[in-house]
């Protein structure tokens, strides 16, 4: 096995999601190297043309379109590589062919890379990190998913909006799956530590029980709006890539909501799924216990049966 360049980053499959995070990753200058790889060689080799003529512009970097050999000195490995969801199509609709697609990948990068980061993006996206997890033989620290890192990003954006208030000083954490059954949770969200209910009057807003189930549908029908709109969703997610590289190569320690598997938590064990977890040079560190409420507790756990069910399914 190659020593790993901590400067190289790969990413496997470079369609919408995976081109436009392979430009937010040129733009970051967090790495000296990038690698593109897709079954559509043309489409790896065109991406990264494009991508290269930024440069000027941005910090040195090599981007090529390689094959999986050149994967074998990368720190972190990118899996965006998958069918997209179609409009109406649920992302557990996806879950057979990309599973297919995933016994096809993953063995090609552990042969090659046994040391790297597994980051994965595809969906749906908990069940692929588990079967990623099953198929490589990594360690559960270093193959991870970005999970509900989109969807607490938008939460945090639509918060942000109905309180006129920055983003950034937004608190609050979508849970559980990346997907139909994911929670919001709101009990211990806050703004800059004022509690969302205190923080929501003083902006003007008492309804609270109606906003918080409107803004959670919002949140969770984000990517069935866009893509009903321009048939892909794929911004979002890169900056969301960005920041967990962000996270990993700057062993930072932040915490962010990714997919990683479960021991105990709240009941929950043997499942991929979206709780806060610290994230630095290693990986997952651990996750965070938030405290939920009852209710947010039980939609947690019918998260993680509805997860396992499809696992089961699935045969993984
Ligand atoms: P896309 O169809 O544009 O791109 C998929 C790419 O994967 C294509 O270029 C295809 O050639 C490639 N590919 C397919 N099989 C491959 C293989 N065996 N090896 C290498 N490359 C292969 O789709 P997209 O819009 O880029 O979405 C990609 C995935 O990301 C989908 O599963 C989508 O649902 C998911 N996604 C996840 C999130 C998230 O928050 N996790 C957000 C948006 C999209």
């Amino acid at each position: 096995m190659a020593t790993l360049n901590a400067r190289k980053v790969a990413m496997i499959g470079c369609g919408f999601v995976g081109a436009a995070s392979a430009f937010a990753l040129m733009q970051s200058g967090l790495f000296s190297e990038m690698v593109l790889i897709d079954a559509n060689k043309e489409k790896a080799e065109g991406e990264a043309l494009d991508i290269s003529h930024g440069l000027s512009y941005a910090k040195p970097m090599q981007i090529y379109a390689g094959d999986y050999k050149d994967i074998a000195d990368a720190a972190i490995i990118i899996v965006t590589a998958g069918a997209g969801q179609k409009p109406g199509e649920t992302r557990l609709d996806l879950v057979k062919k990309n599973v297919g697609i995933f016994k096809s990948i993953i063995p090609q990068i552990s042969e090659v890379n046994k040391d790297a980061i597994m980051v994965i993006v595809a969906n749906p996206v908990d069940v692929l990190t588990y079967a990623a997890w099953k198929l490589s033989g990594y360690p559960e620290n270093r193959v991870f998913g970005s999970g509900t890192t989109l969807d607490t990003a938008r939460l945090k954006y639509i918060l942000g909006q109905h309180l006129d208030v920055d983003s950034r000083s937004v608190h609050a954490f979508i849970i559980g799956e990346h997907g139909d059954s994911e929670i919001a949770a709101w009990s211990s969200a806050n703004v800059s530590g004022i509690p969302i209910n205190d923080f929501c009057e003083m902006r003007g807003h008492f309804n609270h029980d109606e906003s918080m189930q409107s803004i959670a549908e919002d949140v969770k029908n984000s990517a069935y709006d866009i893509i009903e709109k321009k048939g892909a969703t794929y911004y979002g997610i890169a900056m969301s890539v960005r920041r967990i590289c962000e996270a990993l190569i700057r062993d930072e320690k932040t915490i962010l909501p990714i997919s990683s598997i479960q021991h105990d938590n709240h009941g929950i064990s043997d499942v991929a799924l979206s709780m806060p977890a610290i994230v630095g040079k290693d990986g997952v560190e651990g996750t965070v216990p938030i405290s939920l409420s009852k209710s947010e507790e039980e939609a947690l756990q019918a998260s993680a049966k509805t997860l396992k069910d499809v696992i089961d399914d699935v045969g993984i």
